[in-house]
């Protein structure tokens, strides 16, 4: 059975088909078939969120994966960040969670405190 999605590597949204078979149609550039593959075999996100802190000026940073999070991690990344507090100050870019889940994807900040 196939599986219809909307490519969201860019702004231009190709409706894209993919076939058990993983043959990919609707994709206008080579992007698409690997989003397309990787939505049927290993689907990610990019996790964007905020984590308490212990600055007082500063009581949340807004952070994010450096890179896709399996999508049935969500829910548990989440709940490994919400029990977290930074105690540190961090510039962006800098890693405030390292493997988070186990799953080898640092969290990272993504604004100065
Ligand atoms: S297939 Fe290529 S052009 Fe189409 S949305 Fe994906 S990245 Fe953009």
């Amino acid at each position: 059975m196939s599986k219809e999605m909307i490519c969201i590597m860019c702004p231009r949204g190709c409706h894209l088909k993919v076939s058990k078979d993983l043959v990919v149609e609707g994709n206008f550039c080579p992007r698409g078939k690997a989003y397309g593959i990787e939505e049927m075999t290993h689907p990610t996100r990019i996790l964007t969120t905020t984590m308490k802190t212990k600055s007082n000026l500063h009581p949340r940073i807004s952070i994010k994966s450096k890179e896709g999070i399996p999508k049935d991690l969500i829910f548990k990344a989440m709940e490994e960040i919400n029990h977290l507090t930074l105690n540190k100050d961090v510039k962006i870019g800098d890693v405030v969670i390292k493997d988070i889940c186990h799953c080898g994807v640092d969290m990272i900040a993504t604004k100065n405190i």
